[in-house]
């Protein structure tokens, strides 16, 4: 694979009017590097042929970094020739476990295994704004690391990186990061400030009863009248104790019990999950759901085991990096649609660890095309994007890069 774009007459220089051409140049190398990681999918702290490729482009193009961070995680970096600020981008690289159903001449040919919610595009879309940088060294200022994650899908890959250093030596002072997003329209921006992801818990309860015949229930307790009444009753923690300005969601996602028609069930399981946005109500909702299921098995003489654990925490964005990632968004995509306020979804992203430690900005860079049938939703098994996204995505992030540089802004 060779590039045209680095000719020796090429204009080496962060002037905005280049940018846009040189990384339009670089549209069917990030579309190579794209399919190529898409058909190589790997699941989480799994991807070594992913980062082996990384590690691979890095070398070519005499980035320094270092492998095997967080298992196989990589942090390049670049420094600037001007005198500036510590950035970094975070992209994350891991597959689902996902039997792609897409016939494309790049589909997956790991059975089971999918890029099916786009951190291929990310993966390239970093790689190319690693390229892309490390051939204007000469304008740029401070230093930029670019940190490819394992593990976004679970069990997170950003909370083992942060642990084993990736924000110091130098001390990250800002940070970006994107996710293409099918819920919005190629030639979009979804971007805000506070809270842009909720934070996810999970809990999984074991409810137990006394099992006996179907015809005799007053010899029983019965789990599943049990737990129905746990799972009503767990909706008017959204419903009665949270305040209607915040949003709250909890999930029962699964339930089972019995094993015959006229057995009354000795247990039931449930699990489920827990999001929400204002950081206030990290306890609240653990205290509440724990309450009801602990006073609902008291009142029938239940018994219970309850693990509940925090996921990841809300994604919140810092007021001036969102503002930054939103004027500089409005430049770049240069559609009516352009950049949509107040994006705001209840999925979560271990990005949100990152945010924690450092200022930064996370947003959604739209990416479906329904006329070219590229609308599947993320997680699906025909989800694809519209990879003109690849090149629109560097663009942005090298112009916040740009932008962001300099020791006074
Ligand atoms: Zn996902
Ligand atoms: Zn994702």
């Amino acid at each position: 694979m060779t590039f045209t774009i680095n000719s020796p007459n090429s204009v080496k220089s962060l002037n905005l009017d280049n940018i846009r051409s040189q990384i339009k140049a670089l549209q069917p190398e990030l579309v190579t590097w794209r399919r190529r990681i898409h058909q190589k999918p790997e699941l989480g702290f799994q991807e070594e042929i992913t980062a082996d490729f990384i590690a691979e482009k890095l070398r070519e193009w005499s980035i320094p970094h270092q492998t095997g961070i967080a298992k196989t995680g990589i942090v390049a970096m670049i420094e600037g020739a001007k005198p500036g600020k510590v950035r970094a981008i975070r992209a994350d690289m891991d597959a689902l476990p996902i039997q792609e159903a897409n016939e494309v001449p790049y589909r997956s040919q790991h059975d089971g295994k999918m890029h099916a919610c786009g951190h291929d595009g990310h993966t390239a879309i970093a790689l190319g704004t690693a390229y892309y940088l490390s051939q204007h060294k000469e304008e740029l200022h401070g230093t930029v690391k670019i940190i490819f994650q394992p593990a976004e899908e679970g069990p997170g890959g950003a909370k083992p990186m942060i642990e084993e250093g990736v924000l110091e030596n130098p001390n990250v002072e800002q940070i970006f990061g994107l996710h293409v997003w099918n819920n919005l329209p190629l030639g979009t921006v979804g971007v805000r400030s506070g809270a842009l992801m909720a934070a996810v818990e999970c809990f999984r309860c074991k409810i137990m009863g006394r099992g006996g015949h179907g015809a005799m229930p007053d010899q029983t307790i019965d789990s599943i009248v049990v737990a129905s009444q746990i799972v009503n009753a767990l909706q008017t923690i959204v419903a009665r104790n949270i305040n209607p300005i915040d949003s709250a969601v909890v999930t029962v996602g699964e339930f089972h019990a019995g094993t015959a028609l006229n057995i009354i069930a000795d247990s039931a399981f449930l699990s489920g999950t827990v999001r929400y946005f204002n950081p206030n109500l990290e306890s609240v909702i653990q205290q509440r759901l724990e309450s009801i299921i602990s006073g609902i098995c008291e009142s029938h003489g239940a018994r219970y085991d309850l693990d509940y654990w925090q996921l990841y925490p809300a994604t919140i964005n810092d007021p001036k990096m969102a503002e930054l990632v939103r004027s500089v968004a409005t430049e770049v995509v240069e559609t009516p649609m352009g950049v949509v306020p107040e994006c705001q979804t209840m999925g979560g992203e271990d990005m949100s660890f990152f945010l924690q430690k450092v200022p930064g900005c996370y947003f959604f860079l739209g990416s479906a095309n329904p006329d070219k049938g590229l609308a599947y939703p993320h997680h699906h098994p025909r989800f694809d994007f519209d990879e003109s996204v690849l090149a629109m995505g560097v663009e942005i992030f090298v112009r916040c890069i740009e932008a962001s540089g300099k020791i006074n802004n």
